[in-house]
C-alpha cells in the first residue's frame, strides 16, 4: 500500500481530534479555449511530480497530485471535463481552489466570461493567471482592465483578486503561482476526517469493455478503502480495485485524494457525490433517495433542420458513440460550442465503431465524422480519404471539444487585418512622376522599411493607399526609419501625397477568425 499524502497531522487529545488532518487543496484550472489550461497543468505535471514508481506510462486518470515545497496540491486535470460537466453539476462543489487562465495576448473571452460567472455562482476562491506572458503581443495591464470590465479586481490594481503572469512554455511564474495556492489553502484551513466513512466526487467515468466501468473519484472527506460498499445516484458496487493517480496499487484513499476505482455495478455519472455505506441495503436505499437525479439521459435528437437565415455557416455532423451514456457529456459539449458564426446539425447520432454505412451519409449529406471513445478500422479510413470525408476520433471530451471548436474555425474565412507599424508627417513633397512620389518627412511613431504598405490620411480621413518603394537618409538607400528621424521616401501608388499629410505603413497579416 502506498498512502504517501505527507500531511501533518493536527495535535489533539481527543482520538477523535488526532484523526483531523489538514488536507491539500483541490484545485481546478478553468478559462477560454487555447488559453494553456492544458500546458499550464503539464508543465506544473512535468516539474512538481515526483515519479514513485517506475511502472511505465501510467495513465492520466483525470486528476494528479503535485508536491510543492513538500506540501501538495490536488488538481483536476481534465479542463474540459470539469468546466463541461463537473463545474456544472448540481451541488458539486469539489474544487477548494479555482485558477482562472486568461491568455494575456488575447484577453477576457467569452468562456473567460462564463467562467468567472460559475466561480462566482459557486463562491470558489480564485487566482488569475495571465499566461502565455513570454509572447511579445502580450498585455497583462490590457487583460488587467478587461477583467475590471467583469467586476474583477485584481491585487495590483487595488483589488483583492491575486494575480499571476504565467508561461506555460518557458515556465516563469508557475512556481508563484504554487505559492498563491498554498497560501490560499492555508488561510481556509482545510482538513478532513480519518475516521469517517468515505465520500466525494466522481470525476470521470467509462466502461472498460474488460475490467467493466471504472470510475476515477475525488476524497472530499473520510477515508475509501478496499472492500468498501460505494454508491452514487444511478450505480452501486464494492471497491474491488483502488489505484493512486500513478498507478501504484492502494488500500485506501484518504480526504483530497485523487483515486482510480473498480467495482461499481454501471457506469457513475460524472459530477455525482459518491458515499460509503456499511451495507447494500443502505447504499440501495440512499439510491432510491435519489431516484430523480438517476434518470436516464435524455436523447440527443439529430438536429435535421438548417438554418440558413442569418448567413451563418453550417457544418453537418455525424456522431458516433461508444454508448449511450457518453450522450449527455457530447450534448452538453455541443450546447457549449459557440453558435454565433456556424452552425452545427447533427445529421445522425449512432453506438458502435465507424463503419461504412457512416460514410455513405457522410457522403450524401456533406458531413463529417466524429467518433467519441470509437474506433476506425483501416479499411473505412482509407475509404473515408478516398471519398474525402473528414473523420476524426477522440477519447476525452475536451479533445473533442477542441476538435470540433478548430473545425468550426476552418469553416470561417480567415480575416485578413492591418497590423500598423509606423506613421510618418509628410513634410515636403521633393517630386512626383506618373505614379511615383518622392516625399520628405519625420516618423512619428514606430517605424517605416521599404516594402511597407502605406495608407494616406489627410485631416484624419484615409484618402488613398500605396507601397514604399525604398528609403533614403542623407541621400543614401537604408532599410529603416526610425521614430524620430527625417527621411526620404519612394512611394507608388495613384493617390498624391501632400505636405501634412500622415502616412501610416502597414503589413498585412491574414488572422484566423475567432467563433467568439
Ligand atoms: P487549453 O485549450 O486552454 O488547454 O490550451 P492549451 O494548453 O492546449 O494551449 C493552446 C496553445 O497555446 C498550444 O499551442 C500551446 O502550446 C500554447 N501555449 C499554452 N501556454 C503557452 C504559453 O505560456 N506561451 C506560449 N507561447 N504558448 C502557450
Amino acid at each position: 500500500m502506498s498512502n504517501n499524502n505527507g500531511q501533518n497531522k493536527i495535535n489533539g487529545n481527543k482520538e477523535e481530534e488526532k484523526q483531523i488532518i489538514s488536507r491539500p487543496p483541490i484545485v481546478v484550472v478553468l478559462g477560454h479555449i487555447d488559453h494553456g489550461k492544458t500546458s499550464l497543468l503539464d508543465y506544473i505535471r512535468k516539474t512538481n511530480v515526483t515519479q514513485k514508481e517506475s511502472g511505465g506510462i501510467t495513465q492520466r486518470i483525470g486528476a494528479y497530485e503535485a508536491e510543492y515545497q513538500n506540501k501538495k496540491i490536488t488538481f483536476i486535470d481534465t479542463p474540459g471535463h470539469e468546466s463541461f460537466s463537473v463545474m456544472r453539476s448540481r451541488g458539486t462543489e469539489i474544487a477548494d481552489i479555482a485558477i482562472l487562465v486568461i491568455a494575456a495576448d488575447e484577453g477576457v473571452k467569452s468562456q473567460t466570461k462564463e467562467v468567472i460567472s460559475i466561480i462566482k455562482e459557486k463562491n470558489i476562491p480564485f487566482i488569475v493567471a495571465i499566461n502565455k506572458i513570454d509572447k511579445p503581443q502580450a498585455n497583462p495591464e490590457k487583460v488587467k482592465r478587461e477583467l475590471a470590465k467583469e467586476n474583477i479586481l485584481v491585487e495590483s490594481m487595488g483589488g483583492e483578486v491575486p494575480c499571476v503572469e504565467t508561461s506555460a512554455k518557458t515556465g516563469k511564474g508557475v512556481n508563484d503561482l504554487l505559492d498563491l495556492i498554498q497560501i490560499m489553502a492555508e488561510i481556509q484551513g482545510l482538513t478532513g476526517s480519518l475516521n469517517k466513512p468515505g465520500q466525494g466526487v466522481v470525476l470521470e467515468s467509462y466502461l472498460d469493455s474488460k475490467k467493466g466501468p471504472t470510475a476515477t473519484l475525488i476524497i472530499r472527506d473520510g477515508v475509501l478503502k478496499m472492500g468498501d460498499i460505494i454508491a452514487t445516484p444511478g450505480t452501486l458496487g464494492k471497491v474491488r480495485l483502488l489505484k493512486d493517480f500513478q498507478g501504484n496499487d492502494i488500500l485506501q484513499a484518504i480526504p483530497s485524494q485523487p483515486c482510480f476505482m473498480l467495482g461499481f455495478e454501471k457506469i457513475p455519472q460524472v459530477g455525482k457525490q459518491f458515499q460509503t455505506f456499511s451495507n447494500m441495503e443502505e447504499a440501495r436505499s440512499f439510491i432510491q433517495n435519489n431516484q430523480t437525479e438517476t434518470s436516464t439521459p435524455q436523447e440527443l435528437e439529430p438536429n435535421n433542420h438548417i438554418n440558413n437565415s442569418e448567413n451563418k455557416k453550417s457544418m453537418n455532423l455525424i456522431l458516433k458513440l461508444d454508448f449511450m451514456g457518453s450522450k449527455e457529456a457530447i450534448e452538453d459539449i455541443l450546447n457549449k460550442l459557440p453558435s454565433d458564426k456556424v452552425n452545427l446539425n447533427i445529421v445522425n447520432i449512432g453506438i458502435g465503431d465507424i463503419s461504412e454505412s457512416d460514410i455513405k451519409l457522410a457522403e450524401a449529406t456533406h458531413a463529417k465524422i466524429i467518433g467519441f471513445r470509437v474506433k476506425t478500422s483501416p479499411v473505412i479510413s482509407q475509404l473515408a480519404k478516398q471519398k474525402s470525408i473528414t473523420v476524426l476520433t477522440f477519447d476525452i471530451l475536451y479533445n473533442l471539444y477542441k476538435g470540433i471548436y478548430h473545425l468550426m474555425e476552418m469553416a470561417l474565412k480567415p480575416k485578413v487585418v492591418e497590423e500598423e507599424i509606423g506613421r510618418l508627417k509628410t513634410l515636403v513633397v521633393f517630386r512626383t512622376e506618373k505614379n511615383r512620389q518622392i516625399i520628405g518627412g519625420k516618423v512619428i511613431q514606430g517605424y517605416v522599411t521599404k516594402g511597407l504598405l502605406v495608407n494616406i490620411i489627410r485631416n484624419d480621413q484615409k484618402i488613398g493607399q500605396g507601397k514604399i518603394i525604398s528609403i533614403q537618409k542623407n541621400k543614401k538607400n537604408i532599410e529603416k526609419g526610425q521614430k524620430g528621424e527625417e527621411i526620404g521616401i519612394l512611394y507608388e501608388g495613384s493617390t498624391r501625397i501632400q505636405e501634412d499629410d500622415i502616412l501610416v505603413f502597414y503589413l498585412k497579416k491574414v488572422e484566423k477568425e475567432s467563433l467568439s
